[in-house]
């Protein structure tokens, strides 16, 4: 990662505004950008553009939407950016809060309706910290269906989107104004291209170790399950150009991922009844409670997994919602069985103890008690054989830290002063998850994805127009 410092730099090749990175933030920006009127370019490093958005479930935050409201659900962005400072405890920028609730559902209406993305509301995720329902989703919950989209919208704009080209250097002068960037190809030549204005949107630095070393130790030993090319890229340039960075301790994690199958299990499982069992057939923790946080809780376990424990009812439910949750069982990750003697059997966690947690779930949920982790169970959502259970193990997801941006997602110093044309959203700025693991609302990921790719590609294309 490095800087060329070049006064006057001169380019044979030059596009306006130059995006690095092909995920959603990227996408949307180039969508924004040249909606806007500017000519833009897409630069990927890998052959087919999929990033971590193409990993993920495709579920976007967003407040206020049409989608909400054709589906009768009361949002506000007002409760939305509430719902941010409770969860991050105050501990974020309230006025990034701002300006991520109050576009959030402005910028899926767009997406929706000029650029023909079929997205609708996720009803069964709720609670984990929203108010309402307001996770706007593909019907099949994929980030790979969310990817064709963007990608099919581009494609329709006219959009060039350059892959296997990974942008290596930037070229700036004194007053780090970025003049163009260096791309290298996979024969090694490298080509170099002029821009007026840069948006990185090159995602986070979860597949760095050293990165995680520093900013996160406590997952320095966790597996990584989040895009490969998430090398922390644009965060490392913006920092050399003078950029101020925040909450570079801030991720999410789960404590659901399939082992050894590495396949996201949903937490609607959880959320309907499911319970987390380790191998000693014990619970251990309030499942609904924090659930970002939930890699450390799981491999803190003997043998560092757990199981997803459910029913038959939970396991139709997600069958029907989740691409992912299909391609898991059809990868074999679920056992089942009549009895919890006999789910013992299959899963080799101690009879006895199984059915003892079991038989106390039954009871709190025939009580709508609460448990001593502080969960309440409900009697309709009691577990009825056939049972369920996958082996589950924690891992690092993505990077909530990183560069900090104004309401025009424009780089910013430590003086709060703009960089003079360099932009960030997605994973490479800073999120509002506050400075840890624990401050991360569902769907935070692709909304300040979507919300900062926005704003950035609509005011890169109002800089370069008019020069402010
Ligand atoms: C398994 C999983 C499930 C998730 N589920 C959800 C969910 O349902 N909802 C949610 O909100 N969030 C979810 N997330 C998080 C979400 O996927 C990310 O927050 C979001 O995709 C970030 O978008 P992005 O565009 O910033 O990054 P990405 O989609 O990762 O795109 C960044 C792109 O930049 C490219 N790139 C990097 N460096 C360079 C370079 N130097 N040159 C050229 N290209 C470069 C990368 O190859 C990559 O394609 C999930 C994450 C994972 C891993």
């Amino acid at each position: 990662v490095s800087i060329v410092r070049q006064q006057n730099a001169r380019f044979d090749w030059t596009v306006p505004v130059v995006i690095v990175g092909g995920g959603a933030c990227g996408l949307t920006a180039a969508l924004a950008a040249q909606d806007a009127g500017a000519n833009v370019i897409v630069l990927e490093r890998d052959r087919r553009p999929t990033g971590s958005t193409g990993m993920s479930y495709g579920a976007i935050c967003a407040a206020g939407s049409q989608l909400q409201t054709s589906a009768g659900i009361d949002d506000t962005p007002a409760l939305l950016r509430d719902d941010i400072l409770a969860i991050t405890r105050g501990e974020t920028d309230p006025e990034l809060a701002r300006t991520i609730a109050d576009n959030a559902g402005a910028t899926i209406d767009w997406l929706c309706e000029q650029h023909e993305l079929a997205l609708h509301v996720d009803r069964n995720w709720t609670g984990l910290g929203h108010q309402h329902p307001r996770l706007h989703a593909p019907s099949n919950r994929s980030g790979e269906s969310l990817m064709n989209m963007l990608l099919a919208a581009c494609d329709r704009a006219g959009i060039d989107i350059v892959t296997s080209a990974t942008v290596n250097a930037l070229v700036a002068d004194e007053a780090a104004r970025v003049s163009g960037v260096h791309i290298k190809r996979p024969d090694g030549a490298i080509e170099e291209l002029g821009c007026s204005a840069l948006i990185l949107a090159s995602c986070g630095f979860g597949a760095n170790r050293e990165l995680v070393e520093k900013y996160i130790p406590e997952l320095a030993d966790a597996r990584y399950h989040g895009h490969e090319g998430n090398q922390g890229d644009g965060i490392q340039w913006g920092m050399a150009l003078g950029g101020r960075v925040a909450d570079m301790g801030a991720y999410q994690s789960l404590g659901s991922l399939a082992t050894p199958q590495s396949m996201v299990i949903p937490h609607t499982l959880l959320i309907g009844g499911g319970v987390q069992v380790n191998a000693l057939g014990q619970r251990f923790e309030n499942e609904l409670d924090d659930i970002s946080g939930q890699a450390l809780t799981v491999l803190d376990q003997p043998e560092g997994y757990c199981w997803i424990v459910y029913d038959q009812r939970l396991h139709a439910q997600a069958l029907e919602a989740y691409q992912e949750y299909r391609d898991a069982i059809d990868l074999g990750t679920a056992r089942s069985a009549d009895s919890w003697q006999a789910l013992a059997s299959v899963t080799g966690i101690p009879a006895g103890a199984l059915e003892n947690t079991m038989t106390d779930v039954a009871r709190l949920a025939a009580a709508n008690d609460g448990d001593s982790f502080g969960r309440t169970f409900y009697d309709n959502e009691n577990l009825e054989a056939p049972f369920y259970a996958i082996r589950v193990t924690g891992a690092l997801f993505h990077t909530q830290g990183g560069l900090c941006v104004d309401a025009d997602a424009r780089v910013v110093t430590a003086d709060g002063d703009p960089l003079p044309n360099l932009f960030a959203g997605g994973g490479a700025a800073r999120s509002v998850s506050g400075p840890g693991g624990w401050g991360y609302l569902p769907g935070m990921g692709l909304c300040t994805a979507v919300t900062l790719g926005g704003i950035a590609g609509r005011a890169a294309a109002r800089l370069v127009e008019t020069g402010e």
